[in-house]
């Protein structure tokens, strides 16, 4: 049985990235050699309800184009008269005990599987039936992490406790939430902690312009001064959905001095055109940082960006992993090896 994130960007029921796919085939294919059948787990979206659109029926097509005998479950009981060698079972969301972490739902997946594969990095900080109470139903002897998150885990490991320094942050996209994952940078002991945090995007409007988005700003400059950390945001916009050329300059400035750059962000509607260069750009001195340096890109969106830019070379590591990827960068435990399901 494998726990995968097969949680990629569809639109109208066709696949626009298949970037986290391809990097679990080492995982899939490794399997598919060595088992008698496999159970495939993963959720899709975030679905309210049984919507057919969010189904991870099309992600039965992409295993068969990839040369997988592969069946799919609509049904937990379905699982067990499917013969073929791959089976995908419906999204796990689809079902009540998923999100809620019911450990009778977990026991009845536990029940169909001999061995259990966790590969699912992009969802390895969540509290979920299939992240956390599953993996405990098995012993010790039984259970693997896959090959996708132990290279994942290798590279941030060897990410956070590199000592190259300026260390600095790029956090974007538009989601508010990601200020206290900042704030946990920011209050990280010092030698995990970085030395600039640069935000665009719409988050940095929404730290300039909202109520509730000052009111987090104002919280950061005083943590942030007390931290020494430098916290840069834009000074100039093209129409607020993208940094201006000002703003450009400096992020470029403080980037081209850094030594390792984390990368979550993208600093504009990267989609639309006449609002790309300011991702397109900061990106672009990113991947020059990594000549003498060290660089990660992580964040589904700064991804498709990274991807859209032609840049996923100039990276020294892209991250499957969003929300995981910031979980783990602002965990204060490297005291001891990462820690895994
Ligand atoms: P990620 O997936 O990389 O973590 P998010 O999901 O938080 O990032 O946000 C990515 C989205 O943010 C992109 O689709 C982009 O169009 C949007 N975005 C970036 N800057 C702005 C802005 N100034 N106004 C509106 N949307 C923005
Ligand atoms: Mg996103």
């Amino acid at each position: 049985m494998l726990r995968a994130d097969f949680n990629v960007p569809m639109e109208d029921g066709k696949l626009v990235d298949d970037f986290k796919l391809r990097a679990l085939l080492p995982t899939l294919e490794l399997i598919y050699k060595n088992s008698k059948k496999c159970i495939i787990l993963t959720h899709f979206g975030r679905p309210k309800n049984q919507d057919p659109n969010l189904s991870t029926k099309p992600l039965a097509d992409w295993l068969c184009a990839h040369n997988f005998d592969v069946g799919f479950a609509h049904k937990i009981d379905q699982i067990k008269t499917i013969d073929n060698k791959f089976v995908l079972l419906e999204n796990l969301r689809f079902f009540d005990g998923e999100d809620s972490g019911d450990e009778s739902f977990a026991k009845s997946l536990a029940e169909l599987g001999d061995i259990f594969v966790f590969d699912a990095f992009g969802v390895s900080h969540r509290k979920t039936a299939s992240t956390t109470k599953l993996p405990k139903l098995f012993d010790s002897e039984q259970k693997f992490i896959g090959l996708l998150m132990a290279k994942e885990v290798d590279a941030l490991t060897k990410f956070v406790k590199s000592p190259l320094r300026p260390y600095s942050i790029v956090m974007g996209g538009v989601k508010l939430e990601k200020t206290d994952l900042i704030k946990s940078f920011v209050n990280l002991p010092c030698e995990l902690r970085p030395d600039n945090i640069l935000i665009g995007g719409g988050l940095a409007n929404k730290l300039m312009d909202d109520p509730e988005g000052k009111k987090l700003h104002e919280e950061l400059l005083v943590m942030s001064q007390q931290n020494s950390v430098q916290l840069v945001l834009p000074t100039d916009f093209v129409e607020r959905k993208d940094i201006g050329s000002e703003s450009i300059a400096k992020f470029g400035q403080i980037i081209s001095e850094s030594r390792r750059v984390f990368c979550n962000g993208t600093m504009g509607v990267f989609e639309e055109p006449g609002f790309e260069a300011g991702t397109r750009e900061v990106l672009r001195k990113i991947c020059e940082v990594s000549k003498s340096g060290m660089t990660v890109a992580g964040g589904g969106d700064c991804v498709r960006a990274v991807h859209k830019f032609g840049l996923e070379l100039g990276f020294s590591f892209v991250s499957t992993g969003g929300g995981a990827t910031l979980a783990f960068l602002t965990k204060n435990d490297f005291g001891q090896s990462a820690k895994t399901p």
